[in-house]
């Protein structure tokens, strides 16, 4: 039987059927500033003053700004997994957002290949399992 994906937060990306997903951001209507994750109510350009943020989605590619191999576990009292993994984290920056996205690099993403301006691509990938479900996230990978 295969486990149902469900995102690890509800409400901050929505996954397609081919894999691939949408960040689920805010934008003002009247000054044009993009957030992410939309938490808030109000407008934080403090030149503007909305209170009201349309629902976006963000654009599904960008420019590597910054990256990190994170090699080692973090220490307690931080979770992490057992074994511990070694993952990657990228920086990524959506032109038209003027935004820079955290997230984990795609599995098996070769550090050394990377290089900042490369362009990313948003995807959905599992983050961990367990009995009942596969929880996913948004990661960058690559293109
Ligand atoms: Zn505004």
């Amino acid at each position: 039987m295969t486990k149902p994906r469900v995102p690890v937060i509800e409400g901050m990306f929505r996954e397609d059927e081919d894999g691939t997903g949408r960040l689920l951001g805010g934008r003002c209507p009247k000054c044009g500033a993009s957030f992410f994750p939309k938490q808030w109510s109000f407008c934080r350009n403090p030149a503007c003053g909305g209170t009201e943020l349309d629902d976006v989605e963000l654009s599904t590619r960008g420019t590597l700004w910054s990256f990190a191999d994170n090699r080692y576990a973090p220490p307690p009292p931080y979770p992490s997994r057992e074994p511990f993994e070694p993952y990657g984290v990228a920086a990524v920056e959506l032109a038209e957002e003027q935004m820079v996205v955290l997230g984990q690099l795609a599995a098996g993403t070769d550090v050394t290949t990377l290089a900042l301006g490369r362009e990313m691509e948003l995807i959905v990938e599992p983050l961990y399992e367990t009995d009942d479900a596969v929880h996913t996230v948004w990661k960058w990978r690559a293109i």
